[in-house]
Protein backbone atom coordinates (compact mmCIF):
# COMPACT_ATOMS: atom_id res chain seq x y z
CA UNK A 1 0.00 0.00 0.00
CA UNK A 2 2.44 2.67 -1.19
CA UNK A 3 -0.47 5.63 0.66
CA UNK A 4 0.15 3.90 3.93
CA UNK A 5 2.24 5.28 6.59
CA UNK A 6 2.58 1.95 8.52
CA UNK A 7 3.62 0.46 5.32
CA UNK A 8 6.42 3.13 5.08
CA UNK A 9 7.53 2.43 8.25
CA UNK A 10 7.74 -0.94 7.31
CA UNK A 11 9.81 -0.15 4.07
CA UNK A 12 11.96 2.06 6.25
CA UNK A 13 10.82 5.03 4.02
CA UNK A 14 9.70 6.90 7.21
CA UNK A 15 11.23 6.73 10.71
CA UNK A 16 9.99 5.43 13.23
CA UNK A 17 11.22 4.43 17.20
CA UNK A 18 11.05 0.28 17.27
CA UNK A 19 10.97 -1.72 20.40
CA UNK A 20 10.93 -5.03 18.41
CA UNK A 21 11.05 -7.00 14.85
CA UNK A 22 11.12 -10.15 13.38
CA UNK A 23 10.69 -11.46 9.96
CA UNK A 24 6.87 -10.86 10.04
CA UNK A 25 5.79 -7.87 12.30
CA UNK A 26 7.05 -4.29 13.97
CA UNK A 27 6.48 -2.71 17.48
CA UNK A 28 7.33 0.47 17.79
CA UNK A 29 6.66 4.01 19.98
CA UNK A 30 3.61 5.54 19.42
CA UNK A 31 4.14 9.12 18.10
CA UNK A 32 0.99 10.70 20.30
CA UNK A 33 0.78 8.10 23.17
CA UNK A 34 -2.47 8.14 25.43
CA UNK A 35 0.36 7.40 28.41
CA UNK A 36 3.99 7.21 28.23
CA UNK A 37 5.23 3.87 26.76
CA UNK A 38 2.37 3.21 24.63
CA UNK A 39 3.35 0.69 22.03
CA UNK A 40 1.88 -0.29 18.85
CA UNK A 41 2.24 -3.92 16.94
CA UNK A 42 1.38 -4.12 13.85
CA UNK A 43 1.93 -7.22 10.96
CA UNK A 44 4.24 -6.19 8.12
CA UNK A 45 1.84 -6.89 5.69
CA UNK A 46 -0.36 -4.55 5.08
CA UNK A 47 -4.05 -5.37 6.14
CA UNK A 48 -7.09 -3.52 7.09
CA UNK A 49 -8.38 -4.74 9.80
CA UNK A 50 -8.21 -7.22 12.34
CA UNK A 51 -10.73 -9.44 10.71
CA UNK A 52 -8.76 -9.28 7.39
CA UNK A 53 -5.93 -11.54 8.53
CA UNK A 54 -5.46 -15.26 7.86
CA UNK A 55 -5.82 -16.87 11.09
CA UNK A 56 -2.14 -17.65 11.12
CA UNK A 57 -1.06 -13.94 10.93
CA UNK A 58 -3.16 -13.51 13.59
CA UNK A 59 -1.52 -16.19 15.67
CA UNK A 60 1.50 -15.17 15.38
CA UNK A 61 0.82 -11.13 15.52
CA UNK A 62 -0.44 -12.12 19.23
CA UNK A 63 1.96 -14.40 20.20
CA UNK A 64 4.41 -11.57 20.50
CA UNK A 65 1.74 -9.63 22.47
CA UNK A 66 2.64 -11.12 26.71
CA UNK A 67 6.27 -10.31 25.96
CA UNK A 68 6.02 -6.73 24.50
CA UNK A 69 3.25 -5.99 27.37
CA UNK A 70 5.57 -6.94 29.93
CA UNK A 71 8.50 -5.29 28.43
CA UNK A 72 6.11 -2.07 28.54
CA UNK A 73 4.97 -2.88 31.88
CA UNK A 74 8.25 -2.96 33.48
CA UNK A 75 10.32 0.14 31.44
CA UNK A 76 7.41 2.46 32.94
CA UNK A 77 7.12 0.34 36.33
CA UNK A 78 3.42 0.62 35.82
CA UNK A 79 0.74 -1.31 37.56
CA UNK A 80 -1.45 -2.23 34.61
CA UNK A 81 -1.71 -1.75 30.75
CA UNK A 82 -4.98 -1.82 28.24
CA UNK A 83 -4.55 -3.49 24.96
CA UNK A 84 -7.01 -1.55 22.72
CA UNK A 85 -7.65 -2.20 18.71
CA UNK A 86 -9.77 -0.12 16.29
CA UNK A 87 -11.38 -1.13 13.07
CA UNK A 88 -12.90 0.99 11.17
CA UNK A 89 -13.55 5.10 10.89
CA UNK A 90 -16.67 4.76 13.73
CA UNK A 91 -14.31 3.08 15.79
CA UNK A 92 -11.81 5.49 15.79
CA UNK A 93 -9.27 3.69 13.80
CA UNK A 94 -7.41 6.69 11.98
CA UNK A 95 -4.38 4.61 10.44
CA UNK A 96 -6.09 1.93 7.86
CA UNK A 97 -3.59 -0.75 8.34
CA UNK A 98 -4.15 -3.16 11.26
CA UNK A 99 -2.34 -2.24 14.70
CA UNK A 100 -2.59 -3.13 18.57
CA UNK A 101 -2.49 -0.48 21.05
CA UNK A 102 -0.03 -1.56 24.34
CA UNK A 103 -1.02 1.18 26.58
CA UNK A 104 0.63 1.13 30.10
CA UNK A 105 -1.29 2.54 33.14
CA UNK A 106 -0.87 3.42 36.33
CA UNK A 107 -3.18 3.57 39.69
CA UNK A 108 -4.32 7.34 38.94
CA UNK A 109 -3.08 8.04 36.12
CA UNK A 110 -6.41 9.87 35.36
CA UNK A 111 -7.15 8.35 32.29
CA UNK A 112 -10.61 6.99 31.08
CA UNK A 113 -11.75 5.27 28.08
CA UNK A 114 -15.51 6.43 29.10
CA UNK A 115 -16.87 2.91 29.42
CA UNK A 116 -21.05 3.84 29.36
CA UNK A 117 -22.53 0.56 30.27
CA UNK A 118 -26.16 -0.43 29.10
CA UNK A 119 -28.28 -3.08 29.80
CA UNK A 120 -30.58 -5.46 27.50
CA UNK A 121 -33.85 -5.27 27.26
CA UNK A 122 -36.02 -8.58 27.75
CA UNK A 123 -34.61 -10.79 25.32
CA UNK A 124 -32.79 -8.53 23.08
CA UNK A 125 -29.08 -10.23 24.45
CA UNK A 126 -30.61 -14.07 23.41
CA UNK A 127 -31.85 -12.58 20.02
CA UNK A 128 -28.03 -10.70 19.90
CA UNK A 129 -26.51 -14.24 20.59
CA UNK A 130 -28.52 -15.94 18.34
CA UNK A 131 -27.83 -13.79 15.70
CA UNK A 132 -23.72 -13.70 16.00
CA UNK A 133 -24.28 -17.39 16.75
CA UNK A 134 -25.90 -18.24 13.70
CA UNK A 135 -23.32 -16.27 11.25
CA UNK A 136 -20.45 -18.44 12.96
CA UNK A 137 -22.39 -21.08 12.01
CA UNK A 138 -22.81 -19.98 8.30
CA UNK A 139 -19.15 -19.38 7.93
CA UNK A 140 -18.42 -22.72 10.03
CA UNK A 141 -16.29 -20.70 12.00
CA UNK A 142 -17.34 -22.30 15.42
CA UNK A 143 -16.58 -25.85 16.02
CA UNK A 144 -19.51 -26.16 17.99
CA UNK A 145 -21.29 -26.04 14.62
CA UNK A 146 -19.32 -27.95 12.22
P1 LIG B 1 -5.92 4.34 15.65
O1 LIG B 1 -6.74 5.52 16.09
O2 LIG B 1 -6.29 3.08 16.39
O3 LIG B 1 -5.95 4.15 14.13
O4 LIG B 1 -4.45 4.65 16.09
C1 LIG B 1 -3.46 5.10 15.22
C2 LIG B 1 -2.27 5.44 16.07
O5 LIG B 1 -1.14 5.59 15.23
C3 LIG B 1 -2.43 6.74 16.87
O6 LIG B 1 -2.32 6.46 18.26
C4 LIG B 1 -1.28 7.61 16.35
O7 LIG B 1 -0.70 8.39 17.36
C5 LIG B 1 -0.32 6.58 15.80
N1 LIG B 1 0.56 7.06 14.73
C6 LIG B 1 0.21 7.69 13.59
N2 LIG B 1 1.29 7.94 12.85
C7 LIG B 1 2.36 7.43 13.51
C8 LIG B 1 3.76 7.37 13.25
N3 LIG B 1 4.30 7.89 12.14
N4 LIG B 1 4.56 6.78 14.17
C9 LIG B 1 4.04 6.26 15.29
N5 LIG B 1 2.72 6.27 15.59
C10 LIG B 1 1.89 6.85 14.72
ZN1 LIG C 1 -0.09 -0.58 5.40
Amino acid sequence: MTDCIFCKIVAGQIPSAKVYEDAAKLAFMDINPIQPGHVLLIPKTHYERLTDLPEAVAADLASVLPRLARAAVAATRADGFNIFQTNGRCSGQAVFHVHIHIIPRHNDDGYSFHWRPAQYAPGEQEAWRKKISDELARTHENPSNP
